[in-house]
């Protein structure tokens, strides 16, 4: 934010602590254009170091192999306030900026969430946010929901089991009918895993395959569980799915006798960009502009971007310049650094 404001940006945080900055002026034209960048990183250290120990060589730039170096997402912002150096200085024509930097995108883009976008007007936006070689875009990336279904039966002792309800077994019938449900084609839906036994057993803080294995073998267990996961690119389809868990978890429960509890929690809206989209077709044209030969790349997880294409904006991931992020084997190649710098400041400076 300081280095921002030395700069002489309007500087803005907004309730969440999202840092928000403005470049306008008189030699702002066009179109405002939204970069954005996150703030944090992963917490990845081995041997508890506390430090970390930044080596600059001649090509790359790594830590001393105890912790990540942060560079996923820092190189980025380190990028972009180059270009802003430059073009200050330079006093050179470009387009109004809005610059955005993130909190808690690590954790499944929680300061994008609740970033407050009326503070935008931007309609085009840039994230340098993917350890991939140089001059890649991210043309699709998946939603993603987490279904957590929780069957609760009745426990009683296992030389009695008519007179209880066994969860579990619901919960594997339930996989049972899920898996032979006909689901669109376009959904991978993940069966990640299922856990019955007694009731009271979440509340454990020791859970091993040896711990369940003996406090549950004498009794019919109470409780089932499964965890789903679904991925696509077709929004819709994804929420059709839930609607299809929800009916074969209910009716498992009425067969068995049992409550149900169906847990959604949707961490992402997907998003495919338009490749002769202004955008594609602006980007493309800087990175052929700097002798790379860019390409597509359909992402199999999210970012910030599948927030802000859902709130309008349309946004392209490029590739960043670390590799082996959330790796204590980060490292950042200087070249593509530069090349980073450059990359925004030709597309801030073509001002149509
Ligand atoms: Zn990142």
């Amino acid at each position: 934010m300081i280095r921002l404001q030395q700069l002489g940006l309007q500087v803005h945080t907004d309730d969440y602590g999202n840092v928000v900055a403005f470049l306008d002026g008189e030699n702002a034209a066009g179109e405002p254009l939204v970069l954005c960048g996150h703030m944090d990183t992963v917490d990845v250290v081995e041997n508890g170091q506390d430090e970390i120990v930044v080596n600059v060589g001649e090509e790359k730039i790594t830590s001393d192999g105890q912790t990540i170096i942060g560079a996923d997402n820092k190189d980025s912002v380190a990028a972009i306030l180059e270009m802003v150096e430059i073009i200050i200085e330079k006093k050179l024509k470009h387009r109004p900026l809005e610059l955005v930097f993130t909190r808690e995108e690590e954790a499944i883009s929680v300061g994008a969430k609740k970033f407050n976008f009326s503070l935008l007007t931007g309609k085009e936006c840039v994230i340098s946010d993917m350890s991939q070689a140089y001059g890649k875009v991210v043309r699709s990336a998946p939603y993603c929901i987490q279904v957590d279904v929780q069957f609760e039966g009745k426990e009683c002792h296992a030389k009695e089991p008519e007179k209880g309800v066994n969860a579990f077994v619901a919960a594997c019938e339930f996989v049972t009918l899920l898996s032979a449900t006909e689901i669109e084609a376009s959904v991978r839906m993940n069966i990640a895993a299922g856990i019955g036994g007694v009731k009271d057993f979440s509340s454990k803080s020791d859970i091993s395959i040896e711990s369940i294995s003996k406090a549950n073998r004498n009794t019919v267990p109470g409780m089932g569980n499964v965890f789903i996961q679904l991925r696509g690119l077709v929004n819709e389809h994804g929420d059709k799915t839930v609607e299809q868990i929800q009916e074969v978890s209910q009716k498992v429960a009425e067969k068995f006798g049992c409550k149900v509890v169906v847990n959604v929690n949707k961490l992402a809206d997907c998003y495919v960009l338009d490749e002769q989209g202004n955008l594609m077709l602006k980007i493309f044209d800087v990175f052929r502009a700097q002798g790379v030969e860019p390409s597509y790349f359909d992402s199999n997880g999210g970012s910030d971007a599948n927030i802000f294409n859902n709130m309008g904006i349309e946004t392209a991931v490029i590739s960043s310049a670390h590799r082996n992020n959330h790796q204590v084997t980060e490292y950042v190649i200087i070249e593509d650094l530069v090349k980073l710098a450059d990359f925004y400041l030709r597309l801030v400076t073509k001002v149509d």
